[in-house]
């Protein structure tokens, strides 16, 4: 199936589904003007992260890897109003845009954008959180997960992001340390016995890529 139709589809459903929005628009243009990439969420993976917040009931969220806040900006709409969500961000660029774009979206009272390396930042926060985002550095995901199970209680969804890499990942040999990082995550989940996990991948704007989701336990 060509690129080109999976992004019509794509385009199709967000009409139908998501409806405008001008305060996202508005963060994406805040983030193309600010010179950063454009390797957020697409709006529908956006509005998908908004609705497993939801599912779960999410009052705390923790993300990892910031950017200019699109994603945050979906995750944090689903909390309430004395809901917190921190997210990690190493770059203090692309954290001012964040906050402006976060504020801009009448979340700046939620929202708490760490700066730093998320690894530094981690261990100084306490948990639980009721779902964790890991969007980083993809090198360091075995790690962010497991800072993410401590950080977890029972019934908390952790979502890691781009772990299909438009199928490298299933290449055993592939020495790209994004893929390496995304098969070590996924040998860590596999022996993890506190979580269920699966994979959706996703086609779309984004291209081919895909979300890992782990449930923790009731019993862990
Ligand atoms: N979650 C964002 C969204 O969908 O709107 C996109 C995040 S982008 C894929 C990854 C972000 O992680 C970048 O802004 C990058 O600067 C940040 N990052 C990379 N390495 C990091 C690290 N070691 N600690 C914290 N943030 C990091």
């Amino acid at each position: 199936m060509e690129r080109q139709t999976w992004e019509r589809v794509d385009e199709y459903f967000t009409g139908q589904l998501l409806g405008p929005d001008p305060v996202l628009d508005a963060a994406q243009e805040a983030n193309a003007l600010a010179g950063l990439p454009a390797i957020d969420v697409s709006p529908a993976q956006g509005k998908l992260l908004h609705l497993l917040a939801r599912t779960v009931g999410a009052r705390r969220i923790l993300e990892i890897g910031t950017l200019g806040g699109y994603s945050t900006i979906w995750l944090a709409r689903a909390l309430p109003a004395d809901g917190e969500l921190v997210t990690c961000e190493i770059n203090p660029a692309h954290a001012e845009v964040a906050r402006e774009n976060v504020a801009r979206a009448g979340l700046g009272g939620v929202v708490d954008v760490r700066v730093g390396p998320a690894i530094d930042t981690l261990p100084t926060l306490d948990g639980p959180f009721d779902l964790v985002f890991i969007d980083a550095d993809k090198q360091s995901n075995a790690e962010y997960f497991r800072h993410a199970l401590r950080l977890s209680r029972p019934g908390t969804m952790i979502v890691v992001d781009n772990v299909v890499r438009g199928g490298r990942v299933a290449d055993t040999y592939n020495s790209d340390p994004d893929v390496r990082g995304t098969r070590e995550v996924a040998e860590v989940i596999a022996q993890e016995p506190r979580v269920d996990a699966t994979v959706v991948q996703t086609v779309g704007s984004k291209g081919y890529d895909g979300f890992l989701l782990a449930l923790v336990r009731q019993d862990a």
